[in-house]
């Protein structure tokens, strides 16, 4: 019986990963390779939670052993290979693999990319991030030769039991300012805080003014992992606001904060993306994540952090506006009688700003909210624009039109197709006569 096997480490995979594995690992033993479960899935496993995804490494000093022995073990499988060091994402339906070959990184000066070579075990755990992800454990006989069944090179075991996340050397931050943001998502997400060494390095970091040197593209990236990890049950505001106590947001971004009163919206915010009302990928979830935070700042401000995170577009346009958006809203809901009104109110919202909506409404609105986007806005108006042209209006009258047949039909007044054409046939006839009494006013 494998290591793996003996300490539950498999079982522990769901079974469309497990399967996955089970045959990478076959395949690996006939070959002879070496292949270890690290990082995430040990640190989850190991801390009793669940794994979700498989992260496996080939020992082999040949860059392509990853990309061969995936094709070899799962030939039906999408796999998709990145970068000349043959880190290779293995799609299953229901299942993903990340199957990387070892390799080393070396970081010519802070902040920069880092140059990737062949490497050994131990350079690929200590390149790593967090003692707790440095861990490793073997699954192939000859992965386990001369081996311990959990590969632990610093102490990353002690700080699982410690709750703490401690980089592995003092420049690590230096090298990669990105692993703050890690850090802030890892903590929250585990209930772990920093290790005393730790904060001195990101003091360091923030003295000599590297989150300066984050690019937009990787920062965009951090944050929108930061709202993954809210669709998978942990409040973004915890996240938010370890970075702020850190000074790393208003390293980031000047006057960058988390306010204290997007706190609770994030929160519900975050509850709501587990199980989101409407389908929120992940771009949506991290627009209805900005907007939420970022609501109470300043619209400058708003406008600079956007900018900073290489948020770009028309996305970027509606959070920067979403505060005004979110006050009217708010208010016509709360005035509005009756589902036509409700829907004349929200029409023409995103799905991310309705879910930022969300966070912010109180019971009554916020109900009133789900159903307008899941029950009224799909429903589909019985007749069109050219029924209305066919019938003599035109112009904006034709829109006026439409939109008080989508009221009248939503407040339940209006059953099908005649209803709405005979309406429409009204609403004209009383134009003709309204405009006939204007020409004879002048
Ligand atoms: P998890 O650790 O739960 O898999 P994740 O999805 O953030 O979280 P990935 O981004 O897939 O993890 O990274 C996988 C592993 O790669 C991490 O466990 C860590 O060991 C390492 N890693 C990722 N990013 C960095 C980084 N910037 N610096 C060093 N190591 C990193």
């Amino acid at each position: 019986m494998s290591v793996a096997a003996r300490i539950g480490l498999l079982e522990a995979l769901p079974p469309a990963s497990r399967s996955a594995v089970e045959r990478l690992i076959s395949v690996a033993t006939q070959r002879g390779l070496a292949v270890h479960m690290v990082g995430g899935p040990v640190r989850d496993f190991l801390l009793g939670r669940a794994v979700r995804d498989a992260d496996l490494i080939v020992e082999d000093r040949i860059p392509g052993a990853g990309l061969d022995l995936a094709r070899e073990a799962l030939p039906g499988a999408r796999v998709v290979a990145h970068g000349r060091f043959g880190t290779v994402r293995i799609d299953l339906p229901e299942a993903r693999v990340d199957l990387a070959t070892v390799r080393s990184e070396h970081y010519p000066s802070p902040g920069a990319l880092p140059i990737v070579a062949a490497g050994t075990l131990d350079d690929d755990l200590l390149r790593r991030d967090f003692a707790v992800n440095a861990l490793a454990v073997p699954l192939t006989p000859r992965a386990r030769e001369g081996r311990a069944a959990i590969i632990d090179l610093v102490k990353g075991q002690e700080d699982l039991a410690a709750k703490t996340l401690r980089i592995l050397h003092p420049r690590s931050l230096h090298d990669d300012p990105t692993r703050a943001l890690r850090a802030a998502r890892l903590g929250a997400r585990l209930g772990f805080s920093l290790s005393r060494g730790s904060r001195v390095a990101l003091r360091d970091a923030l003295r000599d003014g590297v989150f300066g040197r984050v690019s937009g593209d990787r920062l965009r990236r951090e944050l929108e992992k930061l709202f993954d990890d809210a669709a998978h049950g942990t409040d973004p505001a915890l996240a938010l606001r370890m970075l702020d106590e850190w000074h790393v947001l208003a390293a980031l971004e000047p006057g960058l904060r988390l306010h204290r009163s997007s706190v609770a919206p994030l929160r519900r915010l975050g509850r709501l993306l587990v199980s989101p009302p409407w389908p929120s990928p992940r771009l949506r979830r991290l627009a209805a994540g900005l907007a939420v935070w970022l609501a109470p700042l300043d619209a400058g401000l708003r406008q600079r952090t956007l900018q900073r995170a290489a948020v770009r577009g028309e996305v970027a346009v509606r959070i920067a506006t979403f505060p005004r958006l979110r006050d009217v809203a708010l208010r016509e809901l709360g005035k509005a009688r009756g589902r036509g009104a409700i829907d004349a109110g929200l029409g023409g919202l995103g799905d991310e700003e309705l879910l930022a909506l969300l966070a912010f409404a109180v019971p009554t609105p916020r109900r009133r909210i789900l159903r307008y986007a899941t029950e009224d806005r799909p429903r589909r108006l019985p007749v069109a624009g050219d029924d209305l042209v066919a019938l003599g209006l035109s112009g904006p009258a034709i829109g006026k039109a439409l939109a008080r047949i989508r009221a009248e039909m939503l407040d339940g007044r209006l059953r099908g197709r005649d209803d709405a054409l005979a309406l429409a046939r009204e609403l004209g006839r009383r134009r003709a006569t309204g405009a006939g009494r204007r020409v004879q006013r002048v």
